[in-house]
């Protein structure tokens, strides 16, 4: 059984700051403040209805939650207290900003069963932080991640926007290479999306924030994905969700109801281009018949056929197959131009 959270948003309530992109009402599409009955009523409800309660957190999401008032915070997570234990939620699950973390703070998140910190980093690049009005520096993410990690207690998780004001492609990476030197179990990508009501809104009207290509941004979040598969670490969230409010509200930027499927078919168009490669130059080859794991299909053909158009761009026709096991690509049948199998 996966793992599932309970979410229970909070929203900017608190927060000092007003970073470029964020319109948190928006995002979070509920003004409302939960207080510690609804927080109650919430968890009473999911206990009945969620299938394994111990592989399940109760996740506080939406604004910095160490960063709402004191006694606010300690209402939420006192409330929450009930619904943890044996036969009962795993724990809970926050996220808020790296300047936000402490000693102190961190005492209190252990005492109250938090078993997952999310920090939201953002980009790993000072100057693209400085530009979105972030208010924190690469240095307190960096702290802050290494002290939630000398707890012991905690799963670290790591947030991450692509196509931020004054970001490109080398600042991305400089990013995703910080952030996982950082060893993160979790990490969450969001591509941006530019929202009404937004600094980066006002920048994007005026001109002034030309952001990256969608199909570059889409690239970079492809080559994330892989690179997180080979570190063993967790890409819980690949976009934002589909919503109808952020749709209503958005100006611009990479938005797209699935986009991390849009970034696995461009993984698979990159390994079927490399499988054709090593027989040959692919403008050789007339067609081929390509097998992949049978639940793989979909993201092998690519959003839309995309992969399949792709190729057929490059003057190939593929077919693509489904075979039992295996996590191989294989090629059940090739034929070269000029009738050569
Ligand atoms: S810290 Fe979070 S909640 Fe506060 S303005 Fe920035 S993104 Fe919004």
């Amino acid at each position: 059984m996966g793992h599932s959270n309970i979410s229970v948003f909070v929203p900017h309530i608190g927060c000092p700051h007003m970073c470029a992109f964020c319109n948190q009402r928006t995002i979070t599409g509920t003004e409302k403040i939960p207080h510690a009955d609804d927080v109650k009523r919430i968890c009473t409800q999911a206990m009945n209805e969620v299938k394994d309660v111990s592989q399940t957190e109760i996740a506080f999401f939406g604004g910095s939650f160490t960063a709402v008032p004191r006694e606010y915070m300690l209402e939420l997570l006192g409330a929450a207290q009930e619904f943890i234990g044996n036969d009962k939620f795993k724990g809970i699950r926050i996220s808020t900003r790296p300047d936000y973390i402490s000693t102190e703070i961190l005492d209190i998140l252990r005492d109250n069963h938090v078993t997952a910190i999310e920090l939201g980093a953002q980009s790993m690049s000072d100057v693209v932080l400085k530009a979105n009005e972030r208010g924190h520096t690469v240095q307190d993410v960096e702290n802050a991640a290494k002290l939630i990690k000398s707890y012991g207690c905690f799963d670290l998780g790591l947030q991450m926007m692509i196509g931020l004001y004054k970001s490109n492609r080398e600042t991305e990476l400089e990013t995703w290479s910080k952030i996982a030197a950082l060893s993160p179990k979790t990490v969450r990508i969001y591509p941006v999306v530019i929202l009404n009501g937004t600094r980066l809104g006002e920048l994007y009207k005026s001109g002034e924030y030309k952001p990256m290509d969608f199909d570059e941004v889409v690239k970079i979040c492809s080559y994330f994905l892989t690179e997180a598969d080979k570190l063993g670490i967790d890409v819980i969230k690949l976009g934002l969700h589909a919503s109808e409010v952020v749709e209503e509200q958005m100006l611009g930027g990479f938005y797209h109801p699935a986009f991390r499927e849009l970034c696995e078919g461009r993984n698979y168009r990159r390994l079927i281009a490399e499988e054709l490669g090593k027989h040959g130059n692919i403008s050789d080859i007339a067609s081929v018949v390509i097998s992949v794991p049978k639940r793989q299909i979909s993201k092998a053909i690519g959003q839309k056929k995309a992969n399949i158009e792709y190729f057929k761009d490059l003057g190939v026709n593929i077919k693509i197959v489904g075979h039992e096991g295996s996590d191989k690509i294989k090629i059940n049948e090739i034929i070269m131009r000029g009738g050569e199998k």
